[in-house]
């Protein structure tokens, strides 16, 4: 029995993957699979409003916002949210907090005729804090809440004037954010809600407003009054995603499912700090519950510690190519005893290697 400590992909819910492989031969008895079924057919339908439903309830969403399924994953969102939302000002500021912001950034600066503020932060090491920026007025102040590859995360959004737009895609539903604060929210879904190539939108129908000058697909307001399905809509992934709605609601939700996270994050963030072999580099405040990196300051030795714990079932603990060194992403649905699995082996890989 192993464990994937993947970033993304990450790990889904064993009991949501043992309930699309019973699902799997016949749809509710329709005789199809779901990716079969037709888009325009009532079991679609009836799956895709109950998926949107069950999202609602988890995250407290009013009828203020619209919520989308849309193709794309994240990336496409970066360059779908300034097209539709700088439409007034033409002026926006992004929060540059790693590696996926900038890559928002940078999609964003790539679009005629927008200023694009690039927000450093203050101290080295830390994040861009989240406040009114002194340029303006803006259509946007822009922040990823988890950057997934540095392991950080803004864990407190405070209230300011300017609208806030919100790359959730590794931490939706990890932990709770108030809705109310964000004019738009997406979040890519291969993380803590199903399959890749699917984003979800969530959007105040105020700022949504027909864009002549966009392609009909990337158009959210076209999108929400299509419910979606402006076109073949990703039917499996909004199935899979509606299967891990329906588990964290019976978990007890994200208040529940947040403590969790906490639990298991503080017990590996105390066994790195305690260790005399690995360290997190990361301020307290910020370090996120969901990609927790870790290294030795040794590259092979690095390299030797993923290699060894892949032979012994923990899989993907690799840090990404940029920054090197480990990481164990802790998904929603990583169970306990993946984490003291992990913890376990890096004692044992400590010992060995002169701890
Ligand atoms: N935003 C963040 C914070 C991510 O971690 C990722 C992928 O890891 C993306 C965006 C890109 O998502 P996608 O691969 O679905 O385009």
């Amino acid at each position: 029995m192993g464990y994937n400590f993947s970033a993304g992909p990450g790990i889904m819910p064993a009991a949501v993957v043992e309930q699309i492989k019973r699902d799997m031969p016949s749809y509710k008895d329709s005789g199809m699979s779901i990716m079969e079924i037709s888009h325009r057919s009532a079991l679609y339908d009836e799956m895709a409003q109950q998926a949107e439903t069950d999202l609602r309830d988890l995250m407290q969403i009013s009828d203020d916002y619209e919520v989308l399924f849309l193709h794309g994953g994240g990336t496409l969102q970066f360059t779908n949210v300034p097209l539709n939302l700088a439409t007034k000002n033409h002026h926006v500021a992004y929060l540059n907090s790693g590696h996926w912001a900038k890559k928002a950034l940078d999609a964003a600066n790539r679009i005629d005729g927008l200023t694009v503020e690039d927000i450093q932060p203050e101290k080295t090491g830390y994040l861009p804090s989240i406040k009114n920026p002194s340029v303006g007025p803006l259509d946007y102040l822009y922040v990823t809440t988890n950057n997934t590859i540095e392991g950080t995360t803004y864990h407190q959004i405070p209230k300011i004037n300017t609208p806030l737009v919100a790359d959730m895609s590794s931490n939706i539903l990890a932990e709770p954010y108030d809705v109310n604060q964000f004019d738009l929210i997406f979040a890519g879904a291969q993380k803590n809600i199903g399959p890749a190539g699917m984003a979800i939108v969530i959007v105040k129908k105020n700022r949504l407003h027909e864009q002549p000058i966009l392609s009909e697909i990337m158009d959210y307001h076209l999108e929400a009054k299509k419910h979606s399905a402006l076109n073949t809509p990703p039917v499996f992934c909004i199935y899979a995603a509606g299967l891990t709605f329906k588990w964290l609601k019976q978990f007890g939700g994200v208040d529940r499912i947040y403590e969790q996270n906490q639990e298991q994050a503080r017990t590996l963030y105390d066994s790195i700090d305690n260790s005399k072999l690995f360290k997190n580099d990361v301020p307290t405040r910020e370090r996120s519950l969901t990609n927790i990196v870790f290294k030795t300051g040794d590259d092979n030795l690095d390299q030797q510690f993923v290699t060894q714990a892949n032979r012994q079932g923990l899989i993907s603990l690799g840090g990404h190519r940029l920054v090197g060194g480990m990481r164990a992403s802790l998904y929603n649905a990583m169970p306990n005893e993946g984490v003291d699995a992990l913890i376990d082996f890096m004692k044992r890989f400590e010992i060995d290697n002169g701890g």
